[in-house]
């Protein structure tokens, strides 16, 4: 279905839970973040439903995130179910990489495309302190197991952050001329955590110059599922490159989600406050119908554009919408 702006509403990212194993210093607060309670949380059964009719209305790819998805018990069958469903042509998973070197075979085997595994760095003290105690170890046991596992392209999600991990920019790029990975670079948004943190944003603008003062970069096609990242490629490298300027790009013209929070609420923009209440009608019992009724609600209320660049922050964090 398309939305007031003729964008073509083709996918779902559904956050599976508001919890996190980690405390990532621009996400969450060290405290972690008041949680739903159980009861409030939707049903695997019930995310299976709510799938069924958002791709009566055109939604092709779901996007599993979070909270981080991989500690949701059975997500490997929610993933058998929905890659069951007609309709569904593609499901991927943002994670932060912990628990992955368990997972990634079976999610694979139950119908998982792809992966996005966040690491803002590549250095394992800085890892750990912007993580509150992340194993960096355990992240990359979790990218080889999905390389392994064939679930390609592997895309690194770094944020980048002034006064962070901007020296290790040339790092990351250099690593893609020894990794078949997709890094993409990040710009910090000014919602969640990030508000009052010791970094700083940097735009990909400096990025990209940073960059090409180093390498060439070469552009290359834009991979499978890359929304609004461009690809480019360094020169000789088996790896390539992406750039996600939340901030200093508008590529709301190009947006083609919807996203669905952990307690059942279809959001149409990330940065807009506005949402649609999918789990009481459902749990009242609405039919596949009814429910399809709602996303188109949700689409039709898609706002042009955020105005993130005017400093937004909003009332709930970043993991319990889906980032
Ligand atoms: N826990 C999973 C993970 O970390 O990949 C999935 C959820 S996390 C909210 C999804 C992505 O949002 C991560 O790549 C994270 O780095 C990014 N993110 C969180 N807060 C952000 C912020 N303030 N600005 C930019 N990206 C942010
Ligand atoms: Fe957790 Fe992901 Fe947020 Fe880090 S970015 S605190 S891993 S939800």
């Amino acid at each position: 279905m398309e939305d007031a702006f003729g964008r073509r509403i083709t996918y779902l990212r559904i956050s599976v839970t508001d919890r996190c194993n980690l405390r990532c210093r621009y996400c969450m607060p060290e405290e972690g973040v008041r949680l739903k309670s159980h009861e409030d949380i939707l049903r695997l059964e019930e995310i299976v439903r709510l799938v069924q009719a958002a791709v009566q209305v055109g939604i092709k790819k779901i996007r599993l995130t979070g909270g981080e998805p991989l500690i949701r018990k059975n997500l490997v069958s929610l993933v058998r179910q929905l890659s069951s469903l007609p309709g569904v042509e593609e499901i991927c998973l943002t994670t932060n990489g912990q628990l992955l070197e368990r997972l990634a075979l079976p999610l694979k085997e139950a119908g998982l495309k792809r992966v996005n595994i966040s690491l803002d760095t590549l250095q394992p003290d800085r890892y750990s302190f912007i993580t509150r105690g992340g194993s960096i170890e355990a992240v990359w046991r979790g990218i080889r197991a999905a390389l392994e596992a064939d679930l390609v392209p592997v895309k690194l999600n770094v944020v980048v952050m002034r006064g962070f991990n901007e020296d290790e920019i040339l790092d990351f790029a250099s690593l893609t001329l020894r990794e078949p990975l997709h890094v993409r670079f990040i710009e910090l948004m000014p919602i969640g955590a990030a508000d009052g943190a010791d970094f700083g944003y940097i735009s990909l603008q400096e990025v990209w110059e940073r960059l090409a003062s180093k390498f060439k970069l070469e552009r290359v096609q834009d991979l499978p599922g890359n929304g609004p990242a461009r690809s480019f490629r360094v020169a000789g490298g088996v790896g390539s490159l992406g750039f996600i300027g939340a901030i200093s790009e508008h590529f709301c013209n190009r947006c083609n989600r919807l996203r669905l929070t952990a307690d059942g609420k279809l959001r149409p923009c990330l940065y807009w406050q506005v949402e649609v209440d999918v789990k009481t009608p459902l749990r009242a019992g609405a039919s596949i119908v009814e429910l399809a009724g709602l996303f188109r609600q949700a689409i039709r209320l898609k706002p042009r554009g955020h105005r993130l660049e005017a400093g937004w922050s909003q009332e709930r964090l970043m993991c319990q919408i889906g980032g």
